[in-house]
């Protein structure tokens, strides 16, 4: 095998077949300043992050992250709060992607035409010290009530352009497999929804949690898409790298998102090494995110520029399929923005030039405009993308 995996130790004084059991991993969970000095040896200054009163947010880790992240400084910050989580930051906004202001009702955001977010608990297995979506993760603790629930997919069954639902939160993989499948069944219920997508860092921080019960029933409705959320290569432990391989021989795509933070992740060396081991266990690399500025995370945070870095370094030394993509979510909600390297270094009338990864310097000579033809057999197309056309723009486009 081209990699390791190194398996996660049980402690001592667990059963291996608690250890391997997700609900005694979310029971179990680590939340108090007690329960973490089980696992670490805790700086004053980390022992002070416990008592941070302003822009508190809830603390927690599964007994598994708790012990992966043990060894691990970097991966430390992601569950262990920090005193600078009270101070006031440069851009620091209690609802970074104005997901409040694309809310129809509490537990759906529609931003783009075309897909809804659906917020079925605002449970997750870890609080990541970085969440965006810390104004509503952790704040009551359940999962959606019925009526929300009844509420949520009577919107998406009366929006006929809702073509893909992502089941977010929290985490909706904390629900347990009934819930989930009624959620998936009554999903599919709705002609119009094509794709179904779960976004969970549970594939990283409680792996136990893909039993073969579990992909055999999320299997049933496919296209079911799992987002994943691995930030670091020490994340893919032998059990991780077992519930990615599970995933992908039932044929659930799994596509990561990673979140760039300020002394965990930010090198190329750490991205790459990531990356290839997703792909390697058939996980596509998706989106290398700039961390979005919320409460209490200017010192998790990189700057674009530091992450640019990331990327061009990149750039040439993995292959396309390896190689996230850098995005911006815009502050306010603007949506998310690609950032590519800069690579024109020239623009004329009929070809431009470009630099290489290598440096190596090239002009694209472009056909004459007037030979450049619309293709034959548009006509069978051309009436479903009108209609994606007007869905987002409106009418007068
Ligand atoms: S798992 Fe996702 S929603 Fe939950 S705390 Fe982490 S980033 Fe936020």
């Amino acid at each position: 095998m081209a990699f390791y995996f190194p398996s996660v130790k049980i402690p001592d004084n667990v059963a291996k077949q608690d250890w391997f059991n997700w609900k005694w991993q979310l029971r179990h969970s680590l939340k108090t300043k007690e329960d973490y000095e089980k696992y670490f040896t805790l700086s004053t200054e980390e022992k002070k992050g416990f008592y941070t009163k302003k822009n508190s947010f809830a603390i927690q880790t599964t007994p598994y992250y708790a012990q992966v992240a043990k060894a691990k400084t970097s991966l430390r910050k992601i569950i262990t709060p920090d005193l600078r989580e009270g101070h006031i930051g440069k851009q620091a906004l209690k609802d970074p992607l104005g997901e409040e202001n694309h809310s129809p009702l509490k537990h759906v955001i529609h931003r783009y035409p075309d897909r809804v977010v659906f917020l079925v608990t605002d449970l997750c297995p870890i609080y990541c010290r970085y969440c965006t979506r810390k104004r509503f993760t952790a704040t009551n603790k359940h999962i959606i009530q019925t009526q929300e629930y009844k509420k949520a997919l009577e919107y998406i069954k009366q929006n006929v352009g809702i073509r893909e639902v992502i089941l977010s939160g929290g985490d909706p993989l904390t629900l347990g497999d009934f819930l989930l499948e009624k959620i998936l069944k009554d999903l599919r219920t709705i002609p119009h929804v094509e794709i179904i997508r779960i976004g969970s860092r549970m594939p990283a921080v409680c792996p136990m949690r893909f039993s073969d019960s579990l992909t055999n029933m999320i299997k049933k409705y496919q296209p079911v898409f799992i987002m994943s959320h691995f930030n670091h290569p020490d994340e893919i432990t032998l059990e991780a790298a077992k519930a990615l391989t599970t995933l992908a021989d039932q044929g659930i795509p799994v596509y990561n998102q990673m979140v760039l933070i300020n002394f965990v992740n930010n090198h190329p060396a750490i991205v790459q090494a990531l990356s290839r081991r997703l792909l390697f266990l058939r996980a596509r690399p998706y989106y290398m995110f700039q961390c979005d500025p919320s409460l209490g995370t200017d010192h998790l945070r990189t700057s674009i520029k530091n992450s640019q870095w990331i990327q061009k370094s990149l750039w040439g030394v993995l292959s396309g399929l390896a190689v996230p993509r850098l995005a911006v979510d815009l502050p306010g909600g603007g949506g998310k923005v690609e950032l590519v390297p800069d690579s024109r270094v020239a623009i004329n009338k009929q070809s431009q030039t470009f630099k290489g990864w290598d440096g190596m310097t090239a002009t694209y000579i472009d056909p004459a405009e007037s030979d450049i033809q619309i293709p034959s057999e548009i006509k069978s197309y051309l009436k479903e993308w009108q209609l994606l056309v007007r869905q987002t723009y409106g009418d007068n486009s």
